[in-house]
This record gives C-alpha cells, structure tokens and sequence, in this order.
C-alpha cells in the first residue's frame, strides 16, 4: 500500500510533468468510479500531497482529489497503449496519466479546495503538543499509536517499523510510558526514515512503481522490516518478527528495548530542547 513517501514521490513527479498543461479529456473506464464532476478544459494549477492523498488544483479553485488505497498507482504515458487495470484517464496534449489499481479501491473526486493541511503531517505541518496532549496518553502500542492516521498522517507498517528501530524503542512499548524525549527522538527518526524513502523513490517490496513505472529503490536501504533471523547491522543480534495487531513487525530484541534505560537521557533532554526550538516553536 502506497504510503506518504511513495504518494510525495508521485506529487512531486506530477508537478514536474502536468503542472500548467491543460485537460483535454477524461474517460472513466470503471463503472466503480462515479459522479467524477467534469474537468475538461481545466488547467492544472500545482499538485501537491495531503496526507495520503493527491491533489491536483485546477485553476477554476477545485481539486482533483486521489486516494491510491491498497494496489492504486499513477502511469504518465505517452503512447496509446493502456494496462489491463486501468481504471480512469487524464489526457493531456503529451500524454495521459492513467490509475492503474487492480484491486479497485482507489478513488477519484473533484471537490472544492478549501481544506487545510492537516496538523499531523511529519513532512508539512506538525503539531507536536497537540500530539503530546491527545495521542502519546493513549494506551496502545507505539507501533499501532504510530500508524493511525489520526495521529500521525502517512506511516504505515514499513516505516513504522524502521523509525522505531531508528529511535531504538520496542515496538510493543504502551504510548503512555514513553516521556517526551522519547517521541522527540521518534519524530527526528521518522522525518530522517521518511526523508530518505522519498529521496529513492519509495519503498518497491510488492507493486509499487513510480509514475513513469519504475520501482522504487529504498527497499534496499532497510534496516529491519522482512529481515526475520537475519543479524541487526548495528549490534549483531538477531531480528525477530512478531504479530501485532494482524500486522507482521520486526525489530530487534537487543537495540529496541522494553522500557527505557535512563541511558543518554540528559543528552536526549539538551538535543531536545533545541529541536524544540527548532523544530517545533512553542506557541
Ligand atoms: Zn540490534
């Protein structure tokens, strides 16, 4: 399932290809897809990623608006030809861009685009307190705490599991018990794990492929996820996979530790303070 580096992947490659070029058709090759208002003639006006959404502005003030969901991508072509699960079809004068989505869940919308970004998005606009003060209380793993949506925009299980490997925080720790460092070190590790996603193109471990339909390359780059009895790069101990929530998660016992030690805690305190101020001021 496409996640917020490989959708900022696809945004940042349509703004590169169809920003400024005008619609000269669509065509809905899925009855699935319905009352997708019409956009011909419309000029887009900048993409750009919300959460997990796309966002294409028209220059009329409304937005096409994509979810890929489970198995959705985008194709820029060039050529007539046209994939098996090809869903729905922009044409522009050089091209189509094409939702190819086997297992049909995606979605397309044309709305009004008055929606502000939202608050919980590590790669935009992220309020820090308010996350403090509404989700880290919670009594639910920090795996599970890190990939609602609600809570944190974007993460799914891959990531989830490096960032957590990153900040070298058990998996199964309960939100509650971990103090503020803790997150702040969650949420360094998660921009530099999400960072990086996005710098190679996303993560290509099933059908993810980028707009022009080549796979991603960060799958090479991982740490811990699919890496059962393999050794951890860091302390030669060995990754284990568990069940949580009917998700695979894998980790390692030696690095990722139950409860926090108390080690590094003061220099945790001093680097936060001026993340803090960095990061995220104080209101
Ligand atoms: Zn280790």
């Amino acid at each position: 399932m496409p996640e917020l580096p490989e959708v900022e992947t696809l945004c940042r490659q349509l703004q590169a290809t169809i920003d400024g070029k005008k619609i000269l058709a669509t065509k809905i090759f899925d009855h699935k897809l319905v009352n997708i208002a019409n956009v011909r003639g419309m000029r887009i006006c900048g993409v750009c990623r919300r959460g997990k959404t796309i966002r294409m502005r028209l220059h009329d003030g409304r937005s096409i608006v994509i979810h890929l969901r489970m198995t959705g991508r985008l194709l820029w072509r060039e050529d007539s030809g046209k994939d098996p699960h090809t869903r729905w079809r922009m044409t522009m004068a050089d091209g189509n861009v094409d939702l190819v989505d086997p297992r049909r869940f995606a979605t397309v919308t044309v709305v009004r685009d008055d929606e502000a970004p939202s608050s919980n998005d590590l790669m935009s606009r992220f309020d820090f307190r308010k996350f403090m003060q509404r989700q880290a209380p919670r009594r639910v793993s920090v795996k599970t705490l890190l990939m609602d949506p609600k809570a944190v925009a974007g993460i799914g299980n891959i990531y989830a599991c490096e960032i957590l490997y990153g900040a070298g925080i058990s998996p199964a720790r309960i939100s509650s018990t971990l103090g503020e460092p803790e997150w702040r070190k969650i949420f360094s590790q998660a921009r530099r794990v999400l960072k990086k996603a996005i710098a190679r193109r996303g993560t290509s471990i099933s059908d993810w492929r980028d707009l022009y339909g080549r796979a991603g390359k960060n799958q090479t780059g991982l740490s811990v996820y699919g890496k059962e009895g393999e050794a951890c790069s860091r302390c030669g101990g060995i990754i284990v996979r568990i069940r949580q929530g009917g998700r695979s998660t894998f980790y390692c016992p030696q690095c990722q530790k139950e409860q926090g030690t108390g080690h590094g805690r003061q220099e945790d305190e001093c680097r936060s303070q001026a993340g803090n101020r960095r990061l995220f001021a104080r209101r």
